[in-house]
């Protein structure tokens, strides 16, 4: 079905609404959280409502519904991200937690003095401070690999800083502050040369269907299902099933297992492995439901109608004089990261609040990068697919009249 925009806004409830009195919601917040559609709230509600049991335990009708929903919702995360099968999906509580997996069991289990983690100056703190920790434990050492002024990667600064030392090169696919696109091809292609896994953190590319595993040739990718349309608390890890099995428990309890003695106790092969005690079932289920909403959509009509969204952002930004624009890769999703000197970004986000525009304010959970751009924090607006042009102009128009009152 060709790609309506306005008929899609129709299937997220929370779009419709009006804020501050009256005002039309615009939700430009999308890289903190997306909306959810109907079809997700339906999903989780009906799952509560009708099928509501744990899982994998019992023989009984509900839990064997609710187990076959709960993996069936891992083989739409699996489809989503069209790993080959190779692949195993481990259920998570997030971005986060995925990245803490990888660098506490992987990392805790692999590195060693003298090995080297690389990462880059756009990385999220959740993709940072568990390498941090891991670099403590193990004495590895972490280098960053620099971004250009455009806010691209700096492919040459990789190219000198991965080494036969580099164990795993961990970076984002997509930057939640400059919104660049890195050529995570290009990357793997160089990481496998020397020997290194390489971990994409996703959490800002899967919402945009950015996310290919059959090309992207990675060991290791984390998303959160909230940023997917999908419900909060719930995220996968994916990951070869042979690097899994290979990997440390890393939370131990219920379901992990295979036999528990005083003596010694095994562990179950992955997924399961990582999925200890009772996993957020509903939200599981309600992640495999965005999967299924997102399947049904025009992907080349999205694809065009989001660059149009980035360029229009892009450019009734710059028209109002004296923005400055964070971030202008040439591959780059729908996001603009702006200050206007002179003008606090929090005052801009209140203005723009009382008008029913949700932005961002703040240094994004990458204070490493705001240190790197010697600023304090941005303004931030993140769309998606169910944003219009006409709420572009309506949030410019709005940002203008701000800054004449606040400059
Ligand atoms: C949001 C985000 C995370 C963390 O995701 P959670 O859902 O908070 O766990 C990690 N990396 C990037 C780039 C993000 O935008």
């Amino acid at each position: 079905m060709k790609f309506d925009v306005q008929k899609i806004r129709e299937d997220f409830p929370a779009l419709s609404q009006t804020v501050r009195g009256g005002k039309k919601l615009v939700y430009f917040d999308n890289a903190a959280t997306s909306q959810k559609p109907r079809s997700v709230i339906e999903a989780i509600g009906n799952f509560y409502a009708c099928d509501n049991a744990n899982i994998h335990r019992s023989a009984h009708e509900l839990s064997a519904r609710a187990t076959e929903q709960y993996e069936n919702a891992r083989k739409k995360a699996l489809k989503f991200l069209n790993a080959p099968k190779e692949y195993c999906a481990v259920f998570t509580r997030g971005a986060t937690e995925s990245l803490n997996i990888v660098a506490q069991s992987w990392g805790q289990s692999n590195l060693a003095e003298g090995d080297e983690i690389l990462l880059t100056e756009m990385e999220h703190h959740a993709n940072i401070v568990p390498w941090q920790i891991a670099a403590q434990k193990t004495g590895a050492k972490i280098r960053i690999v620099k971004i250009l002024p455009d806010g691209s990667l700096d492919m040459d600064d990789f190219e000198r800083k991965i080494s036969e030392k580099t164990k795993i090169v961990s970076v984002a696919h997509a930057s939640n502050v400059l919104g660049t696109v890195n050529d995570i091809s290009a990357i793997s292609k160089t990481a496998k040369k020397f020997g290194a896994k390489v971990s994409i953190d996703a959490a800002q590319s899967a919402p945009h269907m950015l996310d290919d595993m059959s090309k992207l040739d990675c060991d290791f990718i984390s998303l959160s299902a909230h940023k997917c349309f999908g419900p909060t608390g719930c995220g996968v890890l994916v990951s070869k099933q042979s690097i899994l099995d290979s990997m440390p428990p890393y939370q131990c309890g219920g379901d992990m297992i295979e036999n528990v003695s005083w003596e010694r106790t095994t562990f179950r092969p992955a997924p399961e492995r990582f999925e200890a005690g009772t996993p957020n079932i509903a939200g599981a289920i309600g992640f495999g439901a965005a999967i299924d909403y997102l399947s049904s959509l025009d992907i080349d009509g999205l694809r065009r109608h989001e660059h149009a969204l980035r360029e229009r952002l892009t450019e009734r930004l710059l028209e109002i004089g004296g923005i400055k624009i964070f971030g202008n890769a040439k591959d780059k999703v729908a996001l603009a990261s702006f200050c206007r000197p002179g003008v606090h970004p929090n005052d801009i986000s209140v203005m723009l609040d009382a008008a029913g525009i949700a932005v961002r304010t703040g240094h994004h959970c990458a204070e490493p990068l705001m240190n790197s751009l010697g600023i304090e924090g941005t303004a931030r607006a993140s769309l998606a697919f169910y944003n219009t042009l006409d709420e572009i102009d309506f949030f410019a128009e709005t940002l203008k009249h701000a800054i004449d009152l606040l400059a």
